[in-house]
């Protein structure tokens, strides 16, 4: 009798199941198996024995899912690493790694056989027969144009295309064209056009040459150390080259000679509003190799995606956020990781709390592939490591095409305040740039690192602030809505009219955010017309589209953000980047605030003058002085790395060290405090002085349950198996005693 262990998309060990007499598995295998009293699920088969489990009754596996295994060998081994390191079972990566569709769970197995997946399809225009002709459509464009201008400007585009790209019968994608759908919708409804949906032109067999951008001389010395260091036998290479110096186009060019060899190519972006912005660049120079991938992707994409990779013959480029790791790429030969330093790499709510930077490093050298890191100012854990040589290192200081770095200018609020040389939120360098900026039909990008209108309201007589019943902190007050709102657990309150503490009328906003930027900008510049970025602006992809394109096409002049506005986008005309309290970024209580303050103001300061006009940036602080401001001002990553080093070094932080959270949660304070308690003797019989805490978190509620902390620093050099191993031991021990399984533990490993 042939047996299976079975891993289920469940945080439980992988279970044993028989194997009916005449069904043939191998390992990898997605099989459909009954778990529990009705649920059916999906499981992947982990390991074939004649060993019989010791329970009673052995279930049989139910029936193979597909025709060939959804993992391999090299896969499995990614997985298996991956849950040991981060300390999760295999079913946690199973229930993330895959696509939803490939793990169904219901109650009967007939919900598994809807396994219908469409081809990709999508749009192709050309233009109608009566227009092709030359002469025609110039004088058709002549009449329209005064009346639809932005029509006649599509046709135009349509007539002027090249044969390249186009389909036999001379059809164009719809991706290669920049015709907004209305547009679009106005010339087939006038016969201008016929646009048809067709099934995605898979270029196979044979590889075709690209055309990455031709590189300029310091581009080219870069990619050359690249390549060098790749040959030599160096796994991974980390580029810092400041924004606007290209490179995307090393990373095309090196890209370009993976996928004509027929290799696959993995490139990861920390942010799903990425993914559209550089699939669309990559489109136009590798055509229908790139496949984007994220998870806000429907579950029948995804699972299509995973489908067609599975049967795929190589030369494949997939543009993705981390997720897109667990791809069944066969030929990966090469993983770009952009932004290296971006904490949204690390996924830190639900296990496998994993960073996909790291991951990247070691599925790479799984498959014998190479890893290019890429960032403007390096996560300081990469910059070691390639400082301490496991890592080869380029850099590029100058910008493409001669553009300036922005001239970057240190505002200090209190003095602007003395001197009544501030106005709201505005100190006079500011204003007097966005002046300047506004009159020349330029535009200006605001930083508030705060969503809503005032991130709480006080009494000014008591000083009552008002605050979440579910969870430690206080209520955003957000205008637009005319709500309080917890930014934790979502609860909503009318904003309060007096206090009830002692009856004051009128609880006064304190601090700012972004939508009391934006109204304060409507009263010092009322002529501007202004977008606003943030969480609550960009409810749908739509929505987050608009205020973009409304910015990007000059149909408004300032955007005020948070977070959202410093990524990635290149918009030519920003000539002026405000950030108006750099303190909250400087001020943190974390050991990376500096690290991150720095790559914060950095990353803002990078849109300004992405073209040859350079920008100006204005930073307000209160803290000139600050060392990091300082830094940021100088464009010095040198200083702040080898600064921020040398502090990590004396406290023992990261990279000097690996960090382990332990994260415990229970209703039950009392408990809670027990359990913490406990676990923190239990460590430190095993850890020492290596454990820190218990200590409860700066929200230590959140939705009625309490939490508390315990962190474990282990320095580099010593082996973290054995740490897992120990840590484990106390887990288990934990969980043994009666009153104390109930709380809830969670691990990170490697917190950011
Ligand atoms: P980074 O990713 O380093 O911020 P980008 O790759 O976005 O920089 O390049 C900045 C701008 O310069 C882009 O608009 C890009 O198209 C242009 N650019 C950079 N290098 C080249 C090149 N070799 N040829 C043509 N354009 C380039
Ligand atoms: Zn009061
Ligand atoms: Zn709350």
């Amino acid at each position: 009798m042939m047996y299976a262990d079975i891993v289920l998309p469940l945080a439980q060990p992988a279970y044993t199941f028989a194997v009916p007499e005449g069904m043939e598995l191998r390992c990898g295998d997605a099989v459909a198996v009954q778990f529990g009293q009705r649920y059916i699920y999906t499981g992947i088969v982990w390991r074939l024995h004649g060993v019989r489990p010791d329970f009673k009754r052995v279930k049989s596996v139910g029936a193979r899912l597909y025709d060939v295994p959804l993992l391999d060998e090299r896969q499995m081994r990614f997985w298996e690493w991956m849950a040991d390191y981060y300390m999760c079972t295999l079913g946690e990566v199973m229930r993330m790694a895959l696509p939803s569709m490939a793990k169904p769970r219901g109650r009967s197995e007939e919900e598994f056989s809807a396994e219908v997946f469409r081809p990709r399809t999508e749009q192709y225009v050309v233009l109608a027969e009566a227009w092709r002709d030359a002469g025609a459509l110039s004088a058709e464009c002549d009449r329209i144009r005064r009346r639809a201008p932005r029509r006649c400007e599509a046709l135009e585009a349509l007539a002027a295309f090249g044969d390249e790209g186009r389909t036999e019968d001379g059809a164009i994608p719809r991706r290669l064209l920049d015709i907004d759908g209305a547009v679009l919708a106005a010339l087939r409804k006038g016969g201008y056009v016929d646009v048809t949906e067709r099934e995605r032109r898979a270029e196979r067999g044979g590889y075709p040459r690209f055309a990455p951008p031709r590189l300029t001389e310091v581009q080219a010395r870069a990619a050359d150390e690249i390549r060098a260091s790749w040959a030599s036998g160096v796994t991974t290479h980390l580029l810092r080259g400041v924004t606007g110096s290209g490179k995307t186009e090393i990373y095309m060019n090196l890209m370009a000679e993976t996928l004509a060899s027929g290799g696959d190519v993995l490139m990861l972006v920390p942010e799903i509003a990425f993914t559209a912005q550089l699939v669309e660049r990559m489109e136009r120079v590798f055509g229908s190799r790139v496949t984007a991938y994220h998870s806000k992707l429907t579950v029948l994409r995804r699972t299509e995606t995973y489908m067609r990779l599975l049967h795929s013959e190589g030369g494949e480029l997939v543009v993705g956020t981390r997720s897109a790791l667990f791809l069944p790429l066969r030929r990966l030969r090469m993983i770009v990781v952009d932004e290296e330093h971006d904490p949204s790499y690390k996924q830190s709510d639900t296990a496998p709390r994993y960073n996909a930077r790291d991951c990247a490093v070691v599925l790479a050298s799984t498959f014998g592939g190479r890893v290019l890191l890429g960032s403007a100012t390096p996560s300081l854990e990469s910059y070691a490591n390639a400082l301490w040589h496991k890592y080869g290192y380029s850099v590029i200081e100058e910008r493409y095409g001669g553009a300036r770095q922005p001239d970057i200018i240190v505002s200090d609020t209190m003095r602007a305040v003395k001197r009544g040389e501030r106005r709201s939120h505005f100190n006079i360098e500011l204003i007097r740039a966005m002046e300047g900026a506004l009159s020349r039909g330029e535009q200006v990008m605001l930083f508030q690192n705060r969503r809503g209108f005032s991130p709480f309201v006080s009494c000014r007589e008591c000083g009552w602030t008002m605050r979440c019943p579910h969870c430690n902190v206080t209520l955003t007050m957000h205008k637009s809505s005319g709500r309080m709102e917890c930014h934790y657990c979502g609860y909503t309150a009318s904003v309060p009219r007096t206090c009830p503490q002692c009856g004051t009328a009128d609880p006064a906003p304190m601090g700012f955010g972004t939508e009391r930027v934006e109204e304060r900008i409507a009263e010092l510049f009322p002529e501007a017309r202004v977008g606003r970025l943030d969480r609550d602006t960009s409810t749908s992809e739509s929505a987050y589209n608009r205020i973009i394109k409304d910015f990007e096409s000059g149909r408004s002049d300032i955007l005020v953000g948070t977070q959202m506005i410093t990524k990635g986008f290149d918009f030519g005309r920003v000539s002026v980047v405000g950030i108006l309290n750099a303190d909250n970024l400087l001020n943190s209580p974390d050991f990376r605030s500096s690290e991150r303050a720095f790559q914060l103001m950095t990353q803002v300061a990078g849109r300004a003058g992405r073209r040859q006009t350079g920008g100006t940036v204005v930073i307000q602080t209160s803290e000139p002085e600050n060392p990091v401001v300082r830094w940021v001002a100088a464009g010095d990553y040198d200083a702040m790395a080898r600064s921020q080093l040398a502090e990590r070094h004396a406290f023992s932080y990261p990279p000097y060290s690996r960090l382990v959270r332990l994260t415990l949660r229970d209703r039950d304070a009392v408990r809670l405090r027990e359990g913490a308690v406990w676990l923190a003797g239990a460590l430190r019989e095993r850890f020492g002085r290596r454990v820190f805490g218990p200590v409860a978190p700066p929200v230590d509620r959140v939705r009625e349950v309490f939490i508390v902390q315990i962190m474990l620093k282990i320095e580099s050099g010593r082996p973290m198996s054995r740490a897992r191993e120990l840590l484990r031991g106390c887990l288990d021990r934990m969980a043994g005693e009666e009153r104390l399984r109930q709380i809830n533990v969670s691990v990170d490993v490697d917190v950011q």
